[in-house]
């Protein structure tokens, strides 16, 4: 079947893409098909479909997935010769449109591009296709009594690929292990002119592994990688206390975090409204600060005791064993059930310093008793001195005075993050106008960049360097909320 590709110039030349790319391509792993095509331009929050919608410009033409990093390399040659935007996504779970298309063409699906190469026990090295989801490579990993360093809490769904191109600094194992990043040992990429390269540490190419990690894909698509591993543990405990003050809950999470030589694999705080709207059961306190340790029973058993004389210094009191541990099970699925308590769940990632938790947290108190509207908080310890806290609004878009308000005020503590220095976590499409706005140094230097290995602007278009929304607009848009709302 021949289909025309809209919105592009040259359309006659276009005109037989599809047929070119079943060449090499199974057929079957192509696709035009509406749903899927409105499915892969989306992610969990609402904000993708509303734009597409409306803008075409948000929805793919194409869905194509590359069995291997050869069929990558050639789908992403053919759209380079034909100037077809493409869109790389993993499992799509990053949310902030990350992985969804800002000018239509080709989502590349990379989930196919997923074995596993080669498991080194030794060296303790583990090479592997990017579209591998964690949870799959956990697996096949314990046979060999290894396990990663570091994953999202999406590991379920999430691809390493995903964690690699978005910040990765935060999750499980990071406090304990170190970032995404410092697992790498090395990566192939296929640029977006198609050729394939190898990227590691100690590589003086044009790009790095710095250039690499955190950037959205804009300077290529990972197809392989190269991961330093650690061993699977025997001993594992949850422990966690409930706080009435905030000041109390944050100094017990800095001091666990800043004092204790052996890291949790897991460190996490929440309010009482986010352990209400994801579990049925909840704890009485207004904070809740727990813990996963994860090593030999001697490192853990201490680790535990001493966190109990912590907690005993700052009120803490004990939460019950078997709520930690449905927590801890169910790690995955408390995002995404605190989503089923409102019809269109908001929210904000923020990366905030240590030092400034507790006054982000002060501001998130003071400001959101201004609102009527229900929020929700939880932070999860990033590399040693860094959180990352998520705030939840939950509305309607039925009511759209008060989504606009919630919109508001998750926008007002972003400012206020920049403007100490803190930044927000997840970039995306969304959120690339602040980096423009407080960042400029970091976007020039990516734009250079840019420029070199994309000149026409093809690939992942639109994320850390150019941005669809600029600030002035989106900041009258959100005051205007604030004053219909009365605040
Ligand atoms: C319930 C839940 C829990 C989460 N927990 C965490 C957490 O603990 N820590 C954290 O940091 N984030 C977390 N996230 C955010 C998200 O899950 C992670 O960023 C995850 O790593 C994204 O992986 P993905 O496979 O879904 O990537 P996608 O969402 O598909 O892609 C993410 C970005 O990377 C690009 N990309 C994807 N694959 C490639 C590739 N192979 N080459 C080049 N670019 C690529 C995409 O274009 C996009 O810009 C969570 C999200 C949810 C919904």
């Amino acid at each position: 079947m021949i289909i025309m590709i809209k919105n592009y110039d040259n359309k006659s030349k276009k005109k037989g893409f599809l047929d070119i790319i079943k060449d090499f391509v199974s057929p079957y792993h192509i696709s035009d098909n509406p749903y899927e095509l409105e499915s892969a331009s989306a992610d969990l929050t609402s904000l993708p479909s509303y734009h597409y919608k409306f803008k075409e410009n948000y929805r793919a033409n194409y869905l194509i997935r590359p069995a291997d990093t050869e069929e990558l390399s050639m789908v992403i040659k053919q759209c380079r010769e034909l100037s077809i935007p493409i869109t790389i996504r993993s499992a799509g779970t990053s949310c902030f449109s990350s992985a969804t298309p800002s000018k239509g063409g080709v989502i590349i699906d990379m989930r196919r591009i997923n074995k596993i190469y080669k498991i080194d026990p030794d060296k303790m090295i583990v090479s592997v296709g990017s579209g591998i989801s964690w949870l799959n490579l956990i697996e096949a990993l314990a046979d060999y009594g290894l396990a990663p360093k570091c994953y999202p809490t999406s590991f379920k769904t999430s691809c390493v690929g995903g964690f690699i191109a978005t910040p990765g600094k935060a999750g499980i194992g990071v406090l304990k292990y170190g970032t995404m990043m410092d697992s790498i040992v090395s990566l192939e990429l296929v640029l977006p002119d198609g050729t394939i390269t190898k990227i590691s540490r100690d590589s003086n190419g044009e790009l790095s592994l710095e250039d690499i990690s955190g950037t959205y894909g804009i300077y290529g698509a990972i197809s392989e990688v190269e991961l330093s591993l650690t061993t699977l543990k025997t001993s594992l405990e949850v422990i966690g206390y409930g706080f009435s003050s905030i000041k109390n809950a944050i100094q017990f999470y800095t001091k666990i975090k800043d004092e204790l030589s052996t890291k949790p694999f897991f460190l996490s705080i929440s309010n009482q409204n986010f352990e209400k709207y994801s579990h049925i059961i909840f704890p009485k306190q207004e904070w809740l600060v727990w813990a996963v340790y994860y090593d030999d029973p001697e490192v853990t058993s201490k680790c535990v005791s001493l966190t109990k004389d912590i907690a005993l210094k700052l009120n803490g009191i004990d939460v019950e064993k078997s709520y930690l541990k449905e927590k801890w099970r169910d790690i995955s699925d408390a995002e995404v059930a605190i989503g089923r308590s409102s019809r269109n769940l908001i929210f904000q990632e923020y990366w905030i310093s240590d030092q400034r938790i507790e006054d982000f947290f002060q501001d998130y108190i003071k400001d959101s008793n201004k609102y009527k509207f229900l929020t929700a908080t939880y932070a999860i310890s990033g590399i040693e001195g860094w959180s990352r806290i998520k705030i939840f609004g939950l509305t309607d878009i039925s009511k759209p005075r008060e989504f606009f308000a919630v919109k508001a005020f998750l926008h007002d503590l972003s400012i206020k993050a920049f403007s100490r220095g803190d930044r927000v976590y997840t970039i995306g499409i969304v959120n690339t106008f602040y980096l423009l706005k407080f960042r400029p140094d970091e976007v020039i230097k990516r734009k250079k960049l840019k420029e070199k290995v994309d000149p026409e602007d093809l690939f992942n278009s639109y994320r850390i360097i150019k941005a669809r929304m600029k600030f002035w607009r989106i900041s009258l848009l959100f005051n205007t909320a604030k004053l219909l709302y009365k605040i």
